[in-house]
């Protein structure tokens, strides 16, 4: 028992049943070639009044319900799988940190590190899993910086079925690791994700299988919803912000899904506002939300690897959901980046991959140029873990 309705365009608006398409769009996505951000990304579309209505019969039956119990109805009633096909291993229902010794005041922090492969792809690995054995694919392909990747392998581990990667051969180690060990069949790429990515589209034109390319796949977004839910029922109010690390925009597009949702189902009253912490040099989505003219990222060159994209897929819808929630876009620096991750580290206990620590680095520029209102409740998401990318640490003594 599912509220999931159909598959809506985020482009034309067209609707289509579920299973009538599997990808894109297919009338905004027919000049589509690689190298371009992805026209037409569907999105999914619910019965909110029937989830409104399960909602309040929740809410009338568990008064007291906590946290993890409202995350676990509320990530049910916005799905569009039935729990039966999730793999067998949990994913999500992650630690909300509320800190104050960054800044003297609260700060709450999202940990996703703490997931079965370490970052946040495992939501929506975790939902492309599961419509492969809904439909009885054996093989899911994608294309992955490293994070997407390792997640992919440890899922379709847990749920039986092939992982095939094709990943960037500069991915850092640990990441080739854990695709490795979870026996993912690996293809190395000369170049970047965005070859990558074209490598995964070709490969899955032509195989029997399931493609989990970021935004690619509807479910990649409907997975990275969850991230929001949990949020909302752990803080039980909209927060006011919430940083985001962002290189192809789809983690940012999940969040902000996750309270479009709540909103339409008139759970929640607003939307949060969202801002799209990106590398100085992984920019492309500041630069459109500045310019409203879309251009790839010239050089993009990162510690922070897991935002490192020159192409981001969700570029188009990125800047309508930074319009929605009048967010914005903040470029931090490699410096910034690493002082961020340790002061993380060394002040909370939360030992973060560089592009998680990105989001404390846009927040302290946000504060700086008072873009943050007082007394506003403030999340950074923390996607990733920082055992990922040892090397990128650098001490000074
Ligand atoms: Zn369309």
């Amino acid at each position: 028992m599912n509220y999931f309705n159909n598959y809506r365009c985020t482009r034309c608006g067209q609707e289509y049943e579920p299973d009538r398409v599997k990808y894109l769009c297919p009338v905004c996505s027919k000049d589509y070639q690689p190298g371009m951000p992805l026209p037409g990304i569907l999105e999914c579309v619910f019965d909110y009044a029937r989830i409104a209505i399960a909602w309040q019969e929740f809410c009338i039956a568990f008064p007291s319900a906590n946290p993890s119990q409202k995350i676990e109805e509320l990530c049910e009633l916005f799905s569009p799988l039935n729990k039966e096909y999730y793999p067998n291993l949990p994913v999500g229902n992650t630690p909300l940190i509320c800190s104050q010794s960054l800044v003297g005041e609260s700060l709450y922090l999202k940990f996703d590190g703490v997931n079965p492969s370490g970052s946040y792809k495992d939501r929506a690995s975790n939902l492309v899993v599961a419509e492969a054995k809904r439909l009885g694919i054996k093989e899911i392909v994608t294309a992955s910086t490293g994070n997407a990747a390792a997640s992919l392998a440890a899922l379709c581990a847990a749920a039986g079925i092939k992982a095939v990667i094709f990943a960037p051969a500069k991915a850092p180690p640990a990441k080739l690791v854990q695709i490795k060990i979870h026996k993912a069949e690996l293809h190395l790429v000369e170049g970047t994700y965005d070859d990558a990515f074209a490598a995964a589209l070709a490969y899955s034109a032509t195989h029997e299988c399931l493609n989990r390319n970021t935004a690619y796949h509807p479910f990649t977004i409907e997975g990275k919803k969850t991230g929001g839910l949990e949020l909302y029922a752990q803080l039980g109010v909209v927060p006011d912000y919430i940083f985001v690390p962002t290189g192809d925009g789809v983690i940012l597009c999940g969040i902000a899904k996750a309270f479009y949702d709540l909103k339409e189902a008139g759970i929640a009253d607003r939307l949060p506002i969202l801002v799209a912490a990106q590398s100085e040099s992984s920019d492309a989505i500041t630069s459109y939300w500045e310019t409203g003219v879309y251009k790839d990222a010239a050089k993009p060159q990162t510690v922070a690897d897991s935002i490192s994209v020159k192409t981001p897929s969700a570029a188009h819808l990125a800047l309508k959901v930074l319009k929605d929630t009048k967010g914005m876009g903040i470029r931090v620096s490699d410096e910034e980046i690493l002082s961020a991750q340790k002061m993380l580290a060394s002040r909370t206990g939360i030992f973060c991959e560089p592009s998680s620590a990105a989001t404390l680095a846009a927040y302290f520029q946000a504060r700086e140029h008072a873009l943050i209102k007082d007394q506003a409740i403030v999340v950074l998401m923390l996607t990733g873990h920082g055992l990922k990318d040892i090397n990128a640490v650098k001490f000074d003594d």
